[in-house]
């Protein structure tokens, strides 16, 4: 009947599955996967419009039983594409005891946020989701256990416990669901794995999801799995549609100035909330200690902490008391947290895969996010191989001078001055510059005035200059020009640091502001994207309620005018001028 809705027939289809079997409907809808009415609404409730790839592909067979071995990138919905199966079996307002469902998770974290999904996707079947971990009273998972529940969430070395114990009671699984099987692999649980599984019915279905498939994987999966059906969906195809944009930017920085260059980037970033990847846990704690005591408001997250000081670290950054959890790769597996817009990797990863799941964390459902790494000068090899295997852009920048940052600041108080100027009742301060005035000239009073509202308007001036280099063996990237940044020598040698564009700067308006939740980064990612300039040519920027202005070279500015008209930043349509204030 309502044969127009044509978003079915898009044209110039790049979407095609390379899979032998022609999919039928590119673009399924829950109903089409077959779904019961009650989970069809907990979907459409929670605001999901279709499947993604990994579900569409995965439901299917999953309802049909199958066993099936699935790889797809992190954000790519996997939970969703095994939960709801489990749930589509499951009777509804069941009484039994023992559960039906076991779903083995690598952390703690990931088991109360598998088992929030499950419960949530369930709520209508009255499915009992429990979450079982380490560092938690066992006595209350115990008496959970035994007043009955449909599906236990848990890691491994818990639910061994629990089996041990003889309060798990596997003997009616249906289904057993790996997740993140290669993180759990990694984390050593490979024996507690297998001593699981050989607990449960020989005939349960085996679901296994990864977002990476190493060998020892491929064993395991021989092994548990009965003629799995194995899906495979590469990180383009989750990302066409409403790709989930994630900008990615690497600062080279040599090793000593890494605090004072993260700090000078998160000024300028600005994010919501931030989490900084370390390699280890001593590192966590250092940096947490440099950052707090700068000033900003950072948590660590690490294995070596207690389950509670985990938990106050995630809970004071989801409530926003602090705004930069650094972690380490371990303790931050497979976290899902809503409001994250950054992922920095202080070290560049020394496995592109974990490069992978680190942003992975960014930029889900559509948002955009921004992933920063910092190399140091001899990475650039490590550099490429992450571009080669994440199949992603990265581009390089250098970290923004002392004089970026206080041309930046003054801009900041020269525009507070001026929305003052526009807006604020000033009339009860005419006293004090009439009396100063008898004694000085109304531009120096001005000047002090300038000064003090500076000052107050915070922001420690920090001098410490880092030095700008480039990385190593420069086998020529192409947006060298000028070439007078000599690769690893130019420290900021007290003279003026090297400003790639002298010329006059031009000011360009744009009609997006603190409203459309407009920050500096999204304009510099906006124009360094479209246009052959970097982040450097990239002056000023002012932010305001409903509007930005952002410096740029004069001479480009007819350029930026033109690209970022034929796009949109942060999703919108902006209107863009040159602004003649
Ligand atoms: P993965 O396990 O593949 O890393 P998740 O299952 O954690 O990914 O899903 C990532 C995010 O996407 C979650 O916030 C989830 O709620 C959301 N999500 C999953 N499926 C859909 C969908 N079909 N539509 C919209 N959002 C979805
Ligand atoms: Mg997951």
């Amino acid at each position: 009947m309502e044969g127009m809705s044509d978003e079915r027939t898009t044209p110039g289809d790049e979407y095609s599955a390379p899979d032998e079997h022609s999919a039928p409907d590119e673009h399924a809808t829950f109903e089409d996967l077959g779904l019961r009415p009650e989970l069809l609404k907990a979907l459409s409730a929670l605001g999901y419009e279709e499947p993604t790839p990994i579900q569409q592909e995965a439901i299917p067979p999953l309802v049909g039983g199958r066993d099936l071995l699935g790889q797809a990138a992190t954000g790519t919905g996997k939970t969703a594409a095994f939960s709801l199966p489990v749930l589509q079996q499951l009777s509804a307002h069941r009484r039994d005891k023992p559960p039906v469902a076991l779903v083995l998770v690598p952390t703690r974290e990931l088991a109360v946020q598998v088992s929030e999904a499950l419960h949530k996707y369930g709520r209508d079947l009255g499915a009992r989701v429990l979450p079982v971990y380490g560092g938690a009273p066992i006595v209350r998972q115990l008496r959970s256990l035994e007043s009955g529940v449909d599906v236990v969430v848990a890691t491994p070395g818990r639910a061994l416990d629990l089996l041990n114990r003889g309060s798990l009671q596997l003997g009616e699984i249906a289904t057993v669901v790996l997740d993140e099987a290669d993180e759990m692999l990694d984390m050593g649980f490979a024996e507690d794995l297998e001593a699981i599984l050989d607990e449960t019915p020989r005939e349960r279905q085996t679901v296994l999801f990864s977002a990476t498939m190493p060998r020892r994987l491929d064993a395991l999966a021989r092994r548990h799995l009965n003629d799995p059906v194995r899906i495979t969906i590469a990180k383009e195809k989750a990302a066409a549609g409403e790709a989930p944009r994630v900008r990615q930017t690497a600062y080279v920085v040599p090793r000593g100035a890494k605090p004072a260059a993260l700090g000078r980037i998160l000024d300028i970033e600005a994010p919501t909330a931030a989490i900084v990847f370390c390699r280890t846990r001593e590192e966590v704690d250092t940096l947490t200690e440099t950052l707090n005591g700068r000033g900003y408001r950072a948590e660590p997250l690490h294995g070596g902490m207690s389950q509670e000081q985990r938990d106050k670290a995630m809970g004071r950054l989801r409530s926003g008391t602090a705004d930069l959890l650094i972690a380490t790769d371990v303790a931050a597996r497979g976290l899902d947290i809503d409001l994250l817009t950054h992922v920095v990797n202080y070290d560049v990863p020394s496995a592109p895969e974990s490069y992978v799941h680190r942003i992975g964390r960014v930029g889900r459902a559509g948002r955009e996010g921004v992933a920063i790494t910092l190399a140091e000068p001899r990475e650039h090899r490590q550099l490429k191989t992450i571009e080669k295997v994440a199949g992603a852009t990265i581009s390089v920048q250098t970290v923004p001078t002392v004089a970026d940052l206080r041309a930046r600041r003054l801009d900041l108080t020269r525009a507070a001055l001026r929305e003052s100027l526009l807006g604020d009742e000033l009339d009860r301060f005419r006293v004090v510059v009439e009396t100063l005035a008898d004694e000085f000239d109304l531009m120096e009073v001005a000047l002090a005035a300038v000064k003090l509202a500076h000052e107050a308007g915070g922001g420690v001036d920090d001098d410490e200059e880092i030095p700008q280099v480039g990385f190593r063996p420069d086998s020529g990237r192409p947006d060298t020009r000028g070439g007078s940044r000599d690769g690893g020598r130019g420290a900021g040698d007290g003279g003026r640091p090297p400003r790639r564009s002298s010329g006059p700067a031009g000011r360009l308006f744009v009609g997006l502001g603190r409203e459309a939740g407009i920050r500096p980064g999204d304009l510099v990612g906006a124009i360094t994207g479209e246009t052959e300039l970097t982040g450097r040519d990239v002056g000023s920027i002012e932010i305001h309620q409903r509007f930005a202005l952002v410096e740029v070279p004069e001479g480009a500015v007819d350029d930026v005018v033109n690209a970022l008209r034929a796009t949109m930043i942060k999703g919108r349509k902006a209107t863009i001028r040159r602004d003649r204030s």
